[in-house]
């Protein structure tokens, strides 16, 4: 007997390590309820991560097994199921988060010491990130040895006789009805990303940054399957296979629209590369620098920034997006994490903490390398980036449709005066909007403080 030992991949399709365990044996698949582990992920995405195991759970009974649940530590609770099942080898999948790496080790020790074996696959990435060089100057380095690498198709979903025939009467705890979410499971998420393939990928690349569309048809304009990639509800080969399929499919402009996608796939990529070799890219710089970041400690700032109040309406409008809906579009995203560290001059672990509680498609790898690349701390080829609020909404969303979605305040505002806003009178702004925030910073002042403080850590002035 094999046991397979979901963690974050609560799915029965394109499952590296379970179809390995459902090939040539019968298989126990088990979950272990690790409170602690799912509590540093926000309410929201844990609420969404456990519907998702409730459907696998249905599905196991579907196909004529269950899903074998306990709590615990998965240390004791997999070494236990191990001898329950009188299992010779636990399978699993690779994860690079450093809690999980730590636990798996745990978990290979401990069976170890009990005499059984594992066996481990890569899962999450198209490319195993041991494949490729250790560090990349740029995006576009990597890009190109990571594409050179053949991907696979998707691992098909084991066969109902590879499934042994239990019955488990536990199951994990109810997650909070009250969370409005997505549809949970597999299909939901097959379902999102098929919409996609129709109506949105052949013109992806048009659209990803058209904040109005976004608005308007929030699953075309972007694919929105982040939620369910960072909770493993959908494998990363099948997104592969389903944008590569239609990019076989069309020609010209429809063609790179397509690869457009697939090259975005390619961002997820490098940041779990970059936490395979830089485990601590959570918590330290990526990048060296000479003198220390002059960070501000500046709790009012940091509370109106959470709250979507800083008086910049774009800011506003991502932040409040994020607060209503655990997500944000990866403009105003950029956006907003740029404004805390650059403009209020605020530690990006600070922002990235608030994220991570926020985001129900809050990924461990993307989170906190993309906190990097915007604070510049991180991959970024550029010394200093500064998102400017004003100009990227002038550019992005000149019609205000985007932020008066989010920001109710500014509804009866001229579109022109919501982009200048920061740049008004204060007269002129509490005759427009009297109840609107007032800029919390001098956008020019905000700006040079953060290119000299950067280039003082650079040691270039
Ligand atoms: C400060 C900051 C924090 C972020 N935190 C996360 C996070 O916790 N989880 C997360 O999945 N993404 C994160 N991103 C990346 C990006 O914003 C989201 O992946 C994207 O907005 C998700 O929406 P979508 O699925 O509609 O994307 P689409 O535009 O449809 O892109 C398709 C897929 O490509 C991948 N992708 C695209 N851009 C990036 C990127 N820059 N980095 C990594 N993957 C990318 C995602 O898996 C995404 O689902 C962050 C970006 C920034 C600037």
């Amino acid at each position: 007997m094999r046991l397979f030992w979901h963690r974050g991949d609560a799915r029965t399709r394109d499952n590296a390590g379970l179809a390995a365990a459902a090939r040539d044996g019968e298989l126990v698949p088990v979950f272990v309820y690790d409170a602690d582990l799912l509590g540093t992920v926000g309410a929201r995405q844990r609420a969404f991560f456990l519907r998702h195991v409730k459907r696998l759970e249905e599905r196991y009974r579907e196909l004529g097994s269950d899903l074998v649940v306990r709590a615990g530590d998965p240390e004791e609770v997999v070494v236990d199921l191990a001898a329950a099942y009188d299992a010779e080898t636990v399978f699993y999948n690779e994860h690079y988060r450093p809690a999980r790496r730590n636990r798996q080790r745990a978990v290979e020790d401990a069976l170890a010491g009990a005499g059984v074996d594992t066996d481990s696959r890569t899962d999450l990435v198209l490319v195993d990130p041991g494949r490729l060089e250790a560090r990349y100057p740029s995006h576009g380095q990597f890009h190109g040895d990571w594409e050179a690498v053949p991907k696979r198709g998707p691992y098909a979903e084991p066969d109902a006789d590879a499934l042994a025939d239990v019955r488990d009467g536990k199951t994990v705890p109810e997650p909070d009805a009250d969370i409005e979410l997505p549809g949970a499971g597999y299909g939901a998420a097959r379902e999102r990303f098929d919409e996609f393939l129709d109506y949105g990928i052949t013109s992806y690349n048009d659209t990803r940054d058209d904040l109005p569309k976004a608005v308007e048809a929030p699953t075309h304009a972007v694919s929105r399957m982040s939620p369910y990639l960072a909770t493993g509800a959908i494998g990363i080969r099948e997104l592969w296979a389903g944008a590569s399929d239609r990019y076989d499919a069309v020609t010209g402009g429809e063609r790179r629209n397509v690869d457009k996608y697939r090259y975005e796939l390619s961002w997820r990529e490098q940041m779990y590369h970059l936490l395979y070799y830089n485990p601590d890219l959570a918590v330290s710089n990526y990048k060296s620098f000479p003198n220390e970041i002059a960070w501000r400690d500046d709790d009012a700032a940091f509370e109106a920034w959470t709250r979507g109040e800083t008086g910049y309406p774009l800011v506003d409008a991502g932040m409040r997006q994020l607060n209503e809906e655990g997500y944000i579009h990866n403009r105003p995203r950029q956006v907003v994490a740029s404004f805390l560290t650059k403009h209020l001059l605020i530690d990006w672990r600070r922002g990235a903490r608030y994220f991570t509680k926020q985001l129900i498609d809050h990924d461990y790898a993307s989170n906190h390398g993309a906190w990097q690349w915007t604070a510049s701390t991180g991959t970024d080829s550029v010394d200093v980036r500064i998102f400017d609020p004003v100009s990227q909404m002038s550019k992005y969303d000149d019609g205000a449709r985007f932020v008066k979605e989010y920001v109710p305040e500014l509804a009866d505002v001229p579109a022109g005066k919501v982009v200048d806003w920061p740049t008004l009178s204060r007269a002129e702004r509490e005759e427009l909007a009297p109840d609107y925030a007032h800029p919390i910073v001098d956008r020019n002042e905000g700006y040079e403080r953060a290119q000299r403080v950067f280039e003082e850590a650079l040691g270039k002035r």
